[in-house]
């Protein structure tokens, strides 16, 4: 007896030609149920294509045990394992529902209970409070290697720190999480595609990282402790790209063209040669009204005199690749001062809100200056700091904000209202309710001053980086004081 599907299909759409046809199960026919053929474990009926298609092969053969797979190295992707059961595997192929925590949190259980290297976590919807489960990473290791019968030699002696590569692009990200910045061992982080608008200050605590992928979200600039990771680890790299960065292009200098033109300079030139050359160019740009060009030559002049700065001898040297290794400060925007109610100084610079409404200020040792077209500069710089803020401080660092209000007795002054609300917002952005003055190290709640500095890295592109400090007096002299022989650009 043939079985008739009870419904056929409105089309039948054929399947791909290069896809195995389906393979369905079902108990088989009602009508074959009795209690006289009862089997039990009961036999599954095997259809191969299409349900509807009466002539589909049909088996009843045994259930064929399936091949076991190995996996020697870590490729991120999960294949079946000598443990995996059919139902683990089917449950890590499919893509988990949009917002399935349960499943990104069941991927790092399973990942962490064998030690895997590899996760990626991209198109989870996964929001800053997910992200808690990524604690459970520190507890993978990279396990010995099992000599099996034999003698181990050499290389069964190696460190158990793993090296964790993950991936979060593509999810719904603003603020991460302390939690992240907790897996040490991370080496790579990858977090395109989402809505990050700051990184905090925590990144500098991945001691290991190597990339760092940050392209296409909301950064206008970046915390000063990413140049640390430079200083430590000597290839990191950053990708920065599709970002509105307050910067202006061109994004890098381009300076390591010195070594590889010889031809063009007669031969590669020296350090002071290359200023004086500049100079020239700077200059005949700017007789000629041509002011974008005169101040591209101002900054590659700048970044010229960083270079010597290190080592003055350098000055009478050919170019030489390993000067650009250095993190190098070139210029900043003019500082924004802010009183103690948080409002901007009237007459203040305002750190610039996009490219258009960018100022530079770059002091070069040489005749050529850059500065903005206004200035400001605080009467006195006073580094002692009120009653308030130190009390402030101190209070902040024992108690939390409810119990701050709860003292308060429900007569909030305002002054105490906003500083908490400052408090508040710092929890979000730096996970504490106090900021660390990027000058003196003192903890703050709120910031008196601000500006943009711009640090040339390794690969020559040059980074806006966001410094806040606790007094007007932690403004370094060199920005908080006019310099002569200004030329407004
Ligand atoms: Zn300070």
């Amino acid at each position: 007896m043939s079985y008739i599907p009870s419904s056929p299909p409105l089309l039948a759409a054929p399947s791909p030609a290069s896809s195995e046809p389906p393979m369905f199960s079902s108990d088989g026919p009602i009508g074959e149920a009795d209690v006289v053929n009862y089997q039990s474990p009961r036999l599954k009926r095997k259809y191969r294509g299409a349900w509807w298609d009466g002539a589909a092969a049909e088996s009843r053969e045994q259930e064929v045990k399936k091949s076991k797979l190995t996996r020697n190295i870590d490729s991120g992707v999960w294949l079946l394992s000598d443990e995996s059961t059919e139902e683990d595997s089917m449950s890590q192929g499919t893509i988990p529902s949009l917002d399935d925590e349960a499943t990104v949190q069941r991927i790092i259980q399973d990942g962490v209970e064998k030690n895997r290297t590899t996760y990626d976590l991209q198109y989870r919807s996964l929001q800053d409070a997910h992200l808690h489960h990524l604690l459970m990473l520190k507890r993978v290791i990279k396990p010995p290697l099992d000599p099996g019968n034999e003698i181990p030699g050499s290389e069964y002696y190696r460190s158990m720190v793993p090296e964790i590569f993950l991936d979060l692009s593509s999810n719904i990200l603003q603020r991460l999480s302390p939690s992240l910045f907790m897996v040490e061992h991370l080496v790579h982080l990858i977090l395109r595609q989402n809505n990050i608008q700051e990184l905090p200050p925590q990144i500098n605590q991945l001691h290991h990282l190597r990339l760092l992928d940050v392209a296409n979200n909301e950064l206008k600039f970046l915390p000063p402790e990413i140049l640390l990771l430079y200083r430590r680890n000597s290839g990191f790299q950053l990708n920065i790209s599709g970002n509105p960065l307050l910067r202006r292009p061109p994004v890098t200098l381009g300076l390591r063209g010195f070594i590889d033109r010889p031809l063009r300079w007669g031969g590669p030139p020296t350090l002071q040669e290359a200023i004086d050359m500049f100079q020239a160019c700077e200059s005949s740009h700017r007789k000629n009204n041509r002011l974008d060009a005169a101040f591209w030559y101002v900054w590659l002049i700048r970044h010229l005199e960083a270079i010597a700065e290190r080592d003055p001898n350098r000055l009478h040297r050919t170019f030489d690749s390993t000067w650009f290794e250095d993190v190098l400060l070139v210029a900043s925007t003019p500082v924004a001062y802010y009183e103690c109610s948080g409002k901007l100084v009237p007459g203040s610079a305002a750190i610039p809100k996009d490219i258009d409404s960018l100022q530079f200020l770059i002091k070069s040792v040489g005749s050529v200056k850059v500065e903005p077209f206004h200035w400001w500069e605080p009467p006195c710089r006073s580094g002692m700091r009120s009653l308030f803020d130190v009390s402030l401080a101190k209070t902040l660092s024992e108690v939390s904000v409810d119990e701050v209000y709860e003292l308060c007795g429900g007569e909030v002054p305002a002054q105490v209202q906003f500083a908490l609300e400052k408090a508040e917002e710092n929890v979000a952005c730096v996970y504490n309710l106090l900021r660390r003055c990027h000058v003196c190290g003192r903890d703050y709640v709120e910031k008196r001053a601000e500006w943009l500095e711009y640090w040339v890295v390794p690969n020559e592109e040059y980074l806006p980086v966001m410094k806040r400090v606790c007094s007007w007096r932690c403004v370094p002299d060199h920005i908080a004081k006019k310099g002569h022989n200004i030329r407004a650009i």
